[in-house]
Parts: structure tokens; C-alpha cells; sequence
């Protein structure tokens, strides 16, 4: 495939993000990223087309334990040498005794393989009793889609259902293992926690995940939906005297409470 410019690529693969979760651009050495789906602002639409796509390779890579399954393929932009990536999101455990994909289902929700409820109850203290015992703060981000219910009477619970999947792999891209988890705490909200973190840090993750799921493109079979989340950021350390999930759980409600105050698609701090 051959485009002008970055703009006109951009442009012309904005239908392809409809199959596939994220879409990248690199150079041709593979060193600078041009561009990807959900960073930017939404680029036009163009039809395009499947022909002429050679030498394309597949490969399956691990991505701070997220497995992405990648395609990629040569494209030319102003007469340089680009590669297209069309990534898919997967699980990485792979190899796994049936024991221990017993344990994981317990601890995994089924529609948005983000951690459940279960892995709350029993990671939150854990974590609270570890980072306060080392004197670090620990924090908290509670997301919830704004007008979510809207989603499902307009389109579907299916199409609802398919637009959770989504918001739950821009969670999953912007929150690394080592700095933490993700969970869906029920519904439409979800939970990240982030022990260790700087206050500072957490804020601009926050924000990373406001801008990805408001850039982000949606989509209802051919329709292109616009979706929001509003957050709220918590950070509690051993002098804040909570101890329990229920507690947190409150603190991230009051919030949650003045993002959506605030007019929605807010980070609360
Ligand atoms: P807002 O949060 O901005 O106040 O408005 P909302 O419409 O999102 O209201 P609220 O968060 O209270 O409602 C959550 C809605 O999420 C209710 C229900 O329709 C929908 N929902 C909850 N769980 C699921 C699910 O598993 N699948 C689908 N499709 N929808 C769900
Ligand atoms: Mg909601």
C-alpha cells in the first residue's frame, strides 16, 4: 500500500481498527513509532484495501505480560519504507496445569479477563498491609463509563458487552505488571491499583487512560461511537487508617461521585 503521508495512512487503516484493538505505524528501521490508535485524535475514514499486501509476517510477542499478537506489514508513505502493525490482545498463560487454570478462572472476570471481584477481596489487603508495613503509599484509580447504560439501550448489551472487552485491553496497555493490577469491580467500573507508585505517577496514568478511551475509536457494527470514562484517583498511606477493601471502595465512590459532577470524562483527584 502506498500513502502520501502519515495523514493519508492514518486515514485509510482508521476502518481496520474496528477488527483490531490497536494499530501502530513505525519506520522503517523500526525505531520510531509514527503512530498508534490510541494516542491520537480520531483520524478521517477511507476505504481501503487488502490488495497488494506482500511479505507480511505474524508474530506473537510478550508485552509486559500481555501477550499481543501482531501482523505486521510493509507499507510505503511519502516513498519510505513504513511498517503497518494490526495487534490483537491475548492471554499470555500459556502452559498452565489444570490447577492453575482453576485458580486463574477464580480470580478472572469471564468478560473482560481483567482480575474479578474475588482477586480484590483477597489482593487489596495484602497489598494495603505490605506497602504500609515498607512506608509507601499505595493508589488507587476507580473508573466508571459515563452513560454506559445509554450504550446498552441504544445498541445492545452485546454491542455494551463488546465495548467493556475494549476499555478493558486500554486498561490492560497502560497499567505495566510490575506497577500493578487491574480489576473489575463490578458493572461498569473498574479498579486499578498501583502500590508504590508516586503520587505523581498514578495522576498521569490516570489521565493516559481519560485521553485513550476518549481518542479511541469504537465501534457497533459500522457505526463509530464515542465513549468516556470518569476517574477518581486515591492515594492512601499508613496514616489514612484504612484498612479494608469496603473502605477503599468508599473513598474511590466520593470520588468517582465529583468526576461525574464535574461533567463527566474527569479525572478526580
Ligand atoms: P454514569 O455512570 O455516567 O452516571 O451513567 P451510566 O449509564 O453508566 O450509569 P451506571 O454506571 O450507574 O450504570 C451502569 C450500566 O452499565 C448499567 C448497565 O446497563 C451496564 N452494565 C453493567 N454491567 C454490564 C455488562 O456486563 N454488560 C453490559 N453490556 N452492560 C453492563
Ligand atoms: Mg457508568
Amino acid at each position: 500500500m502506498i500513502f502520501d503521508s502519515l495523514t493519508q495512512a492514518v486515514a485509510s487503516i482508521g476502518m481496520l481498527q474496528k477488527y483490531y484493538p490497536v494499530t501502530r505505524i513505525w519506520d522503517g528501521s523500526h525505531k520510531q513509532m509514527l503512530y498508534e490508535s490510541e494516542e491520537t485524535d480520531n483520524p478521517k475514514e477511507a476505504p481501503v484495501s487488502f490488495e497488494g499486501f506482500h511479505e507480511a509476517t505474524f508474530s506473537i510477542r510478550e508485552n509486559d505480560g500481555l501477550l499481543e499478537i501482531v501482523t505486521s506489514i510493509p507499507i510505503t508513505i511519502g516513498g519510505q519504507t513504513c511498517c503497518l502493525e494490526l495487534i490483537h490482545l491475548g492471554d499470555m498463560r500459556t502452559g498452565s496445569t489444570s490447577l492453575e487454570h482453576m485458580q486463574k478462572l477464580a480470580i478472572t472476570d469471564p468478560l473482560t479477563n481483567l482480575y474479578n471481584r474475588r482477586y480484590i477481596d483477597e489482593q487489596l489487603p495484602i497489598d494495603l498491609e505490605r506497602t504500609f508495613r515498607n512506608s509507601d503509599p499505595i493508589s488507587f484509580i476507580y473508573a466508571d463509563i459515563d452513560f454506559f447504560k445509554k450504550v446498552n439501550d441504544q445498541y445492545g448489551h452485546i454491542a455494551g458487552d463488546h465495548i467493556l472487552k475494549q476499555i478493558a485491553c486500554v486498561f490492560l496497555r497502560h497499567i505495566r505488571k510490575k506497577d500493578g493490577w487491574v480489576a473489575r469491580y463490578g458493572g461498569d467500573e473498574l479498579l486499578v491499583c498501583l502500590p508504590e507508585l508516586s503520587r505523581n505517577t498514578v495522576v498521569k496514568i490516570a489521565n493516559r487512560l481519560r485521553h485513550s478511551v476518549e481518542s479511541k475509536r469504537f465501534y457497533i457494527n459500522d457505526i463509530h461511537i464515542k465513549i468516556t470514562c470518569s476517574f477518581g484517583v486515591q492515594t492512601i498511606d499508613k496514616t489514612s487508617g484504612v484498612h479494608t477493601v469496603d473502605q477503599v471502595v468508599e473513598l474511590m465512590d466520593k470520588k468517582l461521585y465529583q468526576a461525574k459532577k464535574k461533567g463527566r470524562n474527569k479525572v478526580a483527584l
